[in-house]
């Protein structure tokens, strides 16, 4: 059976694998799958883990092979950790995606005297779309998100730190 799938069929299998912390987000959509590459009958697949802090790497490479062997397909898994996961791999759809979870989407962070301090500005509320917003604290649910508020619809939300 695996001899009829191309790699294209196997990056799109591979929108099933989501990410343990986020589980709308796919490993295809946070540009987490590097390459699929069919050499000697076997599919490799490389992927780049998000933050090396992250615990979810072994999840998602557990996910990819127990996925591929329920389709029949020979794979083998490995990491690529250079060059670093950026949040710029994440796709349009994927960050369309984070912000109908109620996550803010990373987002490009302008030089700002808050930036100084680690913590950007103008942030936009997921909820309502005010940049009226404010940091309450570098770490939200995960090491990768912080916690915001929004002063106009008062709601906190996580932001997806920009990472790069
Ligand atoms: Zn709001």
């Amino acid at each position: 059976m695996s001899f009829h799938l191309t790699e294209t069929d196997i990056w799109s299998l591979l929108e099933q694998v989501k990410d343990p912390e986020i589980p709308v987000l796919s490993i295809v959509d946070l540009g987490v799958l590097r390459e699929v590459k069919f050499k000697e009958g076997v599919f490799d697949i490389s992927i780049t883990p998000t933050y090396t802090g992250c615990p979810a790497m072994n999840v998602i490479e557990e996910e990819i092979k127990a996925l591929l062997e329920r389709n029949n397909v020979p794979c083998s898994v490995h990491l690529i950790l250079s060059p670093a996961w950026t949040t710029d791999w994440m796709t349009e759809s994927g960050k369309q995606k984070l912000k109908a979870y109620g996550i803010a989407p990373p987002q490009e962070e302008g030089i700002s005297l808050n930036d100084l301090f680690g913590s950007p500005s103008n942030i936009v509320c997921p909820l309502c779309n005010s940049t009226h917003t404010e940091l309450i604290s570098q770490f939200g649910s995960t090491a990768c998100k912080s916690l915001y508020k929004c002063l106009d619809c008062k709601e906190p939300f996580d932001y997806f730190k920009c990472h790069r």
